[in-house]
């Protein structure tokens, strides 16, 4: 079964509910010449945001996804957000891990695994991110850093669930740095997460898992990178901020 093209937003910390609201306008009108059967988008609005993006982009083909989820269902958690609480609101992704929160807010491959259980739990679509820095990739330890990330996520996660999740490679230094890796250097990466994916899952569930790559795409070098026969979609930060931008990067990337 071919694979489907899945491209999301990450808007990280940007966009009020107001510019939320203009943002999604722009985003469902620009987005109607997309074939939904071509191609599975999302964004992932800031939590204050993402009640304003579901009701601006309801009845459109864009899906709304969250940057974060706790891994318990309530409780003494300040400043976290549950499960329930995303599904209560109609979200139905969730980016989990990002390398901004493994750098910046103490994620682990563990604390990766807990929240991705409870993504799960609640029937939200995970995507899982992954990617080595540019002191590993120069240190050629990409792919025992990828293996360790991969095998700490899926940690005691059945194929069934395994099924549900999709992977983004985010090289660390490609992102919001303008230097994305060539198509080349990408696909042979994308190759290898499929080649780890086959060892813990099998051969024909690892072929059928989504992996996008991140890491400064945009509508210029979308195509080239989803034309790799590893690469399924992608995980797009700043080019995902403009109506403009974003649309022409989904159309280029399934041109
Ligand atoms: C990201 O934050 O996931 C990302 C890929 O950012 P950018 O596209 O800006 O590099």
């Amino acid at each position: 079964m071919a694979r489907k093209v899945f491209i999301a937003g990450n808007w990280k910390m940007n966009k009020t509910a107001a510019e939320t609201v203009e943002l999604c306008k722009a985003l469902k009108e620009k987005f109607a010449d997309i074939c939904p059967n071509c191609v599975d988008v999302a964004v992932c609005p800031p939590f204050t945001s993402i009640a304003a993006a579901i009701a601006e982009l309801k009845g459109s083909n864009i899906k709304v996804g969250a940057q974060n989820i706790h891994w318990a269902d309530n409780g003494a958690f300040t400043g976290e957000i549950s499960g329930a609480m995303l599904k209560e609101m109609g979200v139905e992704y969730v980016i989990i891990g990002h390398s901004e929160r493994r750098q910046y807010f103490g994620e682990t491959d563990e604390t990766v695994n807990k929240r991705l259980q409870a993504a799960l739990k609640y029937d939200l679509k995970p995507i899982v991110c992954i990617g080595e820095t540019l002191d590993e990739r120069e240190g050629g330890k990409t792919e025992a850093v990828l293996e360790k990330q991969i095998k700490g996520a899926f940690a005691g996660i059945k194929e069934c669930c395994f099924k549900k999740v999709v992977i983004a490679y985010e090289p660390v230094w490609a992102i919001g740095t303008g230097k994305t890796a060539t198509p080349e250097m990408a696909e042979e990466t994308h190759k290898f997460i499929r080649k780890v994916c086959a060892e813990l899952y099998g051969e024909a569930l690892a072929e059928e898992a989504v992996i996008q790559y991140g890491g400064s795409m945009k509508p210029e070098n979308s195509q080239q990178l989803v034309a790799q026969k590893d690469i399924d979609g992608g995980l797009i930060g700043g080019a995902a901020l403009k109506a403009d931008s974003f649309h022409d990067l989904v159309k280029n990337a399934i041109a």
